[in-house]
């Protein structure tokens, strides 16, 4: 029940004082013509109605959930209580920098530690989202060849296993796109690559995510970005998951000119529902002075003193976003970056990788890994196409069917060229008697599927609602509450 139904007229749990100002009423063509439907309920009926839709939903909370960093991995409390201090919060992006040192220097420290994490020399704050953050990067791709006289590089080169934003944001920034194929290891396939590049000067340069969507590292990853190189490419790094490598591997070692980090995946910022998110960019030297924004500096030189100061890049290409970005989320990121330590970052990608690879292993034979890797990154791909054939299961089915034993499906039908595809990513703050639990329940499923698949075509039956047209919902969505 929504709770403009549940609203009765005169209930409410606002106690304004009396008003002892003068009452100034907006001119009548400035008023609202309709009224407006609040909704008015008792204080203890709207706590209720909060608790009871927090039941209907599964969350991190609640249970095993398998989507990992990429979509919301367990977020320390810790985190929320540093970014709900006053003097993070109880700050104005124009008050004098004199005053605002202490949130200048969280800025500072942000991007000097995505900086070392990364290999990069220059971070900004500003974009609010990964996809931002991919379109930032390919402006300051933009940007350099432009400044190079070479406006015929217009094309960018993105293989098939990229994640669905990096072509639109291509596009988005006056590119065409070229689609690179994998090979069937689900790697870059290095000659269509040598062919793409061959005496092409209309590179600008290629995006790739490493590990990519099916979870695998690439090993021949400094080849392909010399091959950019060669033919006057810029190499860009879609890090919007970092898990994986963290501590471990850095885009600028294995030659990237530039990357954007999701602060709201690996540097568990709650997004979606949950709040906004960050996807900051780094850059080598090279393209630090087309930078967005501003940048928080040692000291201003024409002021002489030691105070933390802004900076704009010489030749900026402009704001992304107004001041410094989603401030708060980048005060997270950097709790659980110091909270976490210089041990603790690699520490969380061992443990990322470990359960991984721990569950993949286990259900090896019952399920059939995309690729058959024989070491996974921070996330493994089954594929159920033999399920379908054999016995009419499908990634679909076994989703539903976790949704009955408390546990939140993977992601499914991702990535695209796996057809049956359950895309798996533990993380790295799950207990082996969770893990083992989880590989219990999806082999009781796959038995399932062989033995009573019935049973699993009803699927879910325990859950608030049951199976959903979902066709329907995406083509006739109802998004407004029609008093
Ligand atoms: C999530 C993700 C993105 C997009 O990030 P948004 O914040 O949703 O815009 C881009 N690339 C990869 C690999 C991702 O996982």
């Amino acid at each position: 029940m929504l709770v403009f139904e549940k609203s009765r007229p005169g209930r409410g749990v606002s106690a304004l004082p009396e008003c002892d100002v003068e009452i100034l009423c907006p001119e009548d063509k400035d008023l609202r013509k309709t009224e407006l439907h609040l909704p008015e309920m008792a204080e203890v009926d709207l706590s209720r109605h909060y608790t009871e839709l927090a039941h209907k939903a599964h969350g991190v909370n609640d249970g095993f959930y398998p989507l990992g960093s990429c979509t919301m991995k367990y977020n320390p409390r810790v985190n929320e209580k540093i970014a709900a201090l006053p003097g993070f919060t109880d700050i104005h992006p124009l008050q004098p920098v004199r005053t605002a040192q202490g949130c200048m220097k969280v800025i500072k420290e942000t991007s000097d530690a995505l900086c070392q994490i990364t290999g990069m020399s220059d971070f900004t704050l500003q974009p609010a989202a990964g996809a931002h953050g991919e379109f930032t990067g390919l402006l300051l791709i933009k940007a350099y060849h432009l400044a190079n006289g070479d406006t015929q590089r217009t094309k960018i080169i993105v293989p098939d296993s990229a994640h669905g934003t990096n072509p639109a944001s291509a596009v988005m920034a006056g590119m065409e796109v070229i689609n690179v194929d994998s090979d069937d290891k689900g790697l870059v396939d290095l000659n269509k690559l040598r062919e793409v590049c061959e005496v092409n000067d209309e590179i600008a340069g290629l995006m790739l995510t490493n590990p990519n969507t099916a979870g695998l590292f690439d090993p021949n990853i400094k080849e392909i970005t010399d091959i950019i190189h060669q033919c006057g490419g810029q190499c860009y790094y879609d890090g919007a998951n970092l898990n994986a490598v963290m501590g471990w591997a850095r885009p600028g070692d294995m030659g990237f000119d530039c990357v954007h980090l999701n602060l709201h995946k690996t540097f568990s910022t709650p997004h979606g529902g949950g709040g906004p998110g960050s996807g900051p960019v780094g850059c080598k030297e090279h393209l630090a002075k087309f930078m967005p924004g501003v940048k928080v500096v040692d000291f201003d030189e024409h002021s002489n003193t030691n105070m933390l100061s802004f900076a704009k890049a010489e030749e900026s290409l402009g704001e992304m976003k107004n001041f410094y970005g989603n401030f708060l989320v980048a005060v997270k990121a950097l709790t659980y970056i110091k909270m976490l330590g210089k041990q603790g970052i690699p520490e969380a990608s061992k443990n990322a990788v470990l359960n991984a690879n721990y569950m993949m292993n286990k259900l090896k034979g019952a399920y059939d890994m995309a690729f058959d890797p024989k070491v996974c990154m921070h996330e493994f791909v089954m594929d159920l196409s033999r399920q379908a054939k054999e016995t009419g299961i499908t990634a679909m089915d076994i989703a539903k069917g976790l949704l009955d034993n408390n546990i939140h499906p993977p992601t499914m039908y991702f990535p695209l060229t796996v057809h049956e595809a359950l895309m798996a990513e533990p993380c790295e703050t799950e207990s082996k008697e969770t893990l083992d639990h989880a590989i219990d329940v999806f082999l009781q499923l796959n038995e399932l599927a062989y033995h009573d698949p019935e049973k699993l075509h009803q699927a879910p039956v325990t859950t608030p609602v049951t199976r959903l047209d979902e066709v329907g919902a995406a083509r006739h969505p109802i998004l407004k509450y029609e008093f």
